[in-house]
């Protein structure tokens, strides 16, 4: 396969790497074959790459599955992509897309199977498009991801750690995440000013279930509101919000023995189940 450098392809077809769409493109095949390992793909998947950008993942991605669909937004790369790189690869598809609009689920509803999920996110999007895939969590099988360091920290962080939030419980609550390796700045072009971390997550956790996991996201987010805050100050003063009331709040957080004076950031992902079902029952009448 032809190998060709992303600054060689880039001025070929007149482009200047976009910031703005957090364009830094692979330079090292190995990098890239190592990635896509990291799917563990058999042969027979439907994957969706993320941001295909110049190719780097999307052709070693074309020799181990069935059918790529490669979302990029640039429609000048994604032309450019289509001619240049993936002519000879019938088995991908290059859509002209915001990822963050796709149809994971309709996808994989259509086809029958789930979908591996693939790409070198782009930094803009990372949160958002990470909270739309846990909500169309059934479309997906595995995803491996590459997001800058200090990202992959606050996914992978603990309680107690100034990086665990709602991105850590909501992504430790719905996934099983693993830590896989980590690429310096000089693997890109143009370079990063951070480093970057590859992650391979599965959907389904192994956490205590929530009964309502909209209900669980909203009692996450309404906790690290004010994360200096302690519970009683934020879930208690806030209770509306929850269509709850200040003592069934406090209430709730005694009978499960959580301190009103703990802050979001000591409890653990079981703890914020435990709580969101326990407050979910006590509204409920009966
Ligand atoms: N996968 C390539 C490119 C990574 S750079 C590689 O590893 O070399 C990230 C790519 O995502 C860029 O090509 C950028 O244009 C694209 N991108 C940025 N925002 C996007 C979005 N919302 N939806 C789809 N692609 C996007």
């Amino acid at each position: 396969m032809p190998c060709i450098s992303p600054k060689v392809l880039c001025r070929r077809l007149g482009l200047r790497p976009k910031k703005s769409l957090g364009q830094h493109f692979l330079l090292h095949p190995d990098q890239a074959r190592r990635i896509v390992a990291a799917l563990e793909l058999g042969g027979s998947e439907t994957v969706v790459e993320i941001g295909a950008g110049l190719g780097a993942l999307t052709v070693f991605l074309a020799q181990a599955a069935a059918q790529i669909i490669a979302l990029e937004m640039d429609a000048q790369l994604a032309q450019g992509l289509r001619s240049e790189v993936l002519a000879t690869f019938p088995n991908v598809k290059v859509i002209t897309q915001d990822a963050l609009n796709f149809d994971f689920l309709g996808l994989s509803r259509s086809l029958g199977h789930p979908l591996a999920v693939i790409g070198n996110l782009p930094y803009q999007i990372t949160s958002p498009l990470l909270f739309k895939l846990i909500g169309e969590k059934p479309a997906i099988s595995t995803m491996v991801f590459m997001v800058q360091q200090e990202v992959g920290q606050r996914l992978l962080a603990g309680p107690g750690s100034k990086d665990y939030g709602i991105l850590s419980v909501l992504l430790q609550y719905h996934t099983r995440m693993e830590r896989l390796f980590t690429l310096g700045p000089n693997n890109f072009y143009p370079p990063p000013q951070v480093d970057s971390l590859v992650l391979r997550l599965q959907p389904d956790g192994t956490t205590l279930p929530a009964e309502d996991q909209s209900f669980l996201t909203r009692v996450v987010k309404l906790t690290f509101s004010q994360r200096r805050k302690t519970l009683k100050n934020t879930l208690a003063a806030q209770a509306a919000e929850l269509g709850s009331t200040p003592e069934q709040i406090l209430n709730t957080l005694e009978q499960l023995a959580i301190d009103p004076q703990r802050r979001a950031e000591t409890l653990s992902v079981d703890d914020f189940v435990r709580l969101s079902n326990a407050l979910q029952q006590a509204r409920e009448p009966g």
